[in-house]
């Protein structure tokens, strides 16, 4: 059976189909338009499965990838950046105009599914699959099926405490994981240590021509993200065991963390025999629609 799998961003959705070994047949991409609202957004989906259907010569598996979390109890979107879909039921709507089951997940679960099919966890039975971007989610994947856990928050490692009475983070608790290593956490920290704001990407580009006043901000800055990443994600392996983790997410662009970082998570492991691999993602940006194809 060949795979459809839709990305569904909020900029861009995107459409693939594969064949039964994962060759992309086709691919597409059309603007999300947001502010178009969510019966717009229902149709185009709807429109581009079909033309996806349309061009497979055989029946088709299809599953969307979606930004936030989806509710187990009602179906419905939880939270997601694209406000127009918080509430509607997605799933059921989409299913109704196309007239066929679909499989639905979030961002972080389609990620981790992607990489252990098709990237760089390929081959490893206990998957953790990592996003550290605007949020820090996580997926865990076991002998090549998604673990939603009984409440589908399995893998939310980015709300794990690591410092209590610490930063205020958006669901209401504090001192979680995302508001110390996220993109948008560390460059705050960046503005609050040396006084400037700059893009993640130009805080590690200039790293090295920083003036000598400058530069005990960034080993600051540096030691503090090595050590936030260090136990976080320490404490996933202390539970989970995986066989490999695989980093997704804007951060994970960092050098640093596959060398000082990783060794950092080694140092809190409750083992001195870890030899966990780390690894860096292969799919990029692609990772949400092939993982999707795979739902
Ligand atoms: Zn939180």
């Amino acid at each position: 059976m060949n795979r459809i799998g839709i990305d569904l961003g909020g900029t861009k959705i995107e459409g693939i189909l594969l064949d039964k070994t994962g060759n992309a047949l086709e691919r597409k991409r059309i603007p999300t338009n947001r502010k178009n609202g969510y019966e717009y957004i229902v149709d185009n989906i709807a429109n581009l499965i079909k033309e996806l259907q349309g061009i497979s010569k055989t029946d088709t598996s299809i599953g969307i990838c979606t930004p936030g979390a989806i509710s187990p109890h009602t179906g419905r979107i939880k939270n997601s950046n694209t406000i127009c879909l918080i509430g509607q039921p997605l799933k059921e709507d989409i299913e109704a105009r196309i007239a066929c089951q679909i499989k639905m997940d979030n961002d972080a679960n389609c990620f981790a599914i992607a990489e252990s099919k098709l990237g760089a966890a390929r081959g490893y039975n206990v998957v953790f699959g990592v996003i550290i971007g605007t949020g820090v989610g996580g997926g865990i994947i076991i002998n090549g099926e998604i673990h939603h856990g009984r409440m589908s928050i399995a893998g939310e490692w980015g709300h794990h405490t690591l410092f209590p009475n610490g930063k205020q983070c958006y669901c209401g608790r504090k001192g979680c994981v995302e508001t110390y290593i996220s993109g948008p956490s560390l460059e705050k920290r960046w503005q609050a240590l040396a006084g400037e704001t700059k893009s993640l990407r130009d805080i590690i580009a200039t790293a090295e021509q920083l003036p000598t006043n400058m530069q005990k901000h960034y080993i600051k800055w540096k030691e503090e993200l090595v050590s936030n990443f260090g136990i976080a994600l320490a404490n996933v392996i202390d539970i989970l065991d995986p066989d490999a983790i695989v980093l997704g997410g804007g951060v994970s662009n960092i050098p640093i963390l596959y060398d000082e970082g990783i060794k950092s998570v080694y140092e809190n492991v409750f083992s001195t025999e870890v030899d966990t691999p780390i690894l860096k993602n292969k799919l990029g940006d692609s990772a949400g629609v092939f993982g999707a194809a795979y739902l």
